[in-house]
């Protein structure tokens, strides 16, 4: 599998009807860095611009009649030819994804997979979603769970969030990417800072030891106590994935 180089962009687009949803988390914190830093480039694009009539209207009543609106097809195949991906046969081709309940479920190696693309370009539905005949351009469908949101922009901003800090540069430490939950198939070890006793509640003392070699040991025991006590299914999963391996090796 390619690695991404350290230097090499990410740009995500986004397709929505609420660009100013967008504006709030991409101007905070890690992702505003990252784009400070040209780690990342991120460009929200308005559905509305890739309409053709004189309303800018993007959807439409379903047939076979019920309720709610649909978006329309030729807004999505227009923004999505203008983005490269729909006569384009070319690798370096945008890689689309449909933020939507029915997709596989969001988890921490689709967000390692996700971060080496070039291009990525994730489409937010809305109403009752998208026209199916829309999925013949769109590579992989994404949930953020078994939960029905009123649109995609949220869990767009989810895998976006989640995709950034897994580029290299955008999180200081690559070492704190390694030891966080589900990295190695298991959750993160309890976490602990001043004072070091609070109502009576005492740190660990072998945090406060300075003995690397036993902080270490009791780290990888937290982490082992709290998936049992948290998340057993993890267990039993071997999540440790293939892709988990090869960033750890790289
Ligand atoms: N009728 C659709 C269904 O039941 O599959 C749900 C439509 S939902 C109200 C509108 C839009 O929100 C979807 O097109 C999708 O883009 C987004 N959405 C809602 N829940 C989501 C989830 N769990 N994960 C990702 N996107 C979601």
């Amino acid at each position: 599998m390619k690695k991404r180089s350290a230097k090499s962009v990410l740009k995500i687009e986004i397709l929505s009807l609420f660009p100013g949803m967008f504006i709030g988390p991409l101007s905070e914190s890690l992702l505003a860095k990252a784009q400070e830093k040209n780690l990342i480039q991120f460009a929200i694009h308005n559905l509305r611009d890739f309409t053709k009539d004189r309303h800018r209207k993007v959807d439409d009543r379903q047939f076979g009649g019920g309720s709610g609106m649909l978006i329309k097809v030729e807004p999505i195949y227009n923004a999505l030819k203008k983005l490269g991906r729909v006569l384009s046969k070319k690798k370096s081709r945008p890689w689309v994804v449909y933020m939507s309940p029915q997709g596989k479920k969001l988890d921490q190696s689709m967000a390692i997979e996700l971060s080496r693309k070039k291009n990525l370009v994730l489409i937010c539905g809305h109403y009752e979603g998208i026209d199916e005949r829309a999925m013949k351009w769109i590579d992989q469908e994404i949930s953020v769970g078994d939960v029905v949101l009123t649109g995609g922009e949220i869990p767009a901003m989810v895998l976006a969030d989640a995709v950034c800090r897994l580029v290299p540069g955008v999180v200081k430490e690559w070492s704190s990417i390694q030891n966080d939950s589900f990295f190695d198939g298991q959750l993160d070890c309890s976490h602990y800072t001043r004072p070091p006793e609070f109502m009576g509640m005492k740190v660990p003392p072998v945090l406060l030891s300075g003995n690397h070699k036993e902080v270490e040991a009791w780290r990888r025991r937290s982490a082992e106590e709290n998936t049992r006590a948290k998340r057993p299914d993890l267990l039993s999963k071997n999540l440790y994935t293939e892709i988990s391996k090869e960033v750890l090796a790289s």
